[in-house]
């Protein structure tokens, strides 16, 4: 078994690709250490982040992420134990959308609207959306159309 956990946040006003490119080099580094795989998007200024790994590590890690003022707000919308890892070979895979990207995206990625969800992007709008995320994030791995994505809860 592996543990997933997987958080929403605001992104810091102002926050930069410099800002992005460092988050994503230090978490490539840290989590390829500690064990740790998973994804981040980033849907205009909110952060979704997928981690999966060992317990204490993925907690050790999300201590660190919560004292980061490269955002806030964070609104934890899973952890939970999954017979296996959805992004297993990737430290930290990163996709970034902003609403007309996403709105472009959306007309060969049904069923899954994410530009429905780009139209509003903010944390609490997005909250009740984990597995859909998680399914989009698996599709974008596994370079799948979306209606190919596996089910949240179901081996890969
Ligand atoms: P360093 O190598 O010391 O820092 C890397 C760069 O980031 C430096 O330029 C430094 O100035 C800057 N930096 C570091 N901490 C901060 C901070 N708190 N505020 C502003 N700038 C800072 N870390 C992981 O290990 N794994 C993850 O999966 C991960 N995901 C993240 C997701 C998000 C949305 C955010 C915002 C951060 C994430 N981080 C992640 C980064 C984490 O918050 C820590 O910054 C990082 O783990 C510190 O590791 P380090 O000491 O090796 O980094």
């Amino acid at each position: 078994m592996i543990f997933q956990a997987a958080y929403l946040s605001s992104a810091k006003a102002g926050l930069s690709d410099g800002d992005v490119h460092d988050i994503l080099r230090a978490s490539k580094r840290n989590n390829v250490l500690a064990g740790i795989s998973g994804m981040l998007l980033l849907i205009d200024q909110v952060f979704f982040q997928v981690l999966e790994g060992e317990r204490s590590a993925i907690k050790e890690t999300l201590k660190r992420i919560a004292r980061d003022r490269r955002h806030n707000g964070i609104i934890h919308v899973l952890a939970a134990e999954r017979p296996e890892r959805n992004f297993p070979d990737w430290s930290m895979g990163f996709e970034k959308f902003i609403y007309r990207e996403a709105e472009t995206l959306a007309s060969d990625a049904a069923p899954f609207d994410i530009a429905d969800i780009a139209r509003n992007p903010t944390v609490s709008a997005l909250s009740g959306k984990a597995p859909e995320l998680i399914s989009f994030m698996r599709s974008l791995y596994t370079g799948r159309d979306m209606r190919g994505a596996p089910a949240l809860n179901r081996p890969a």
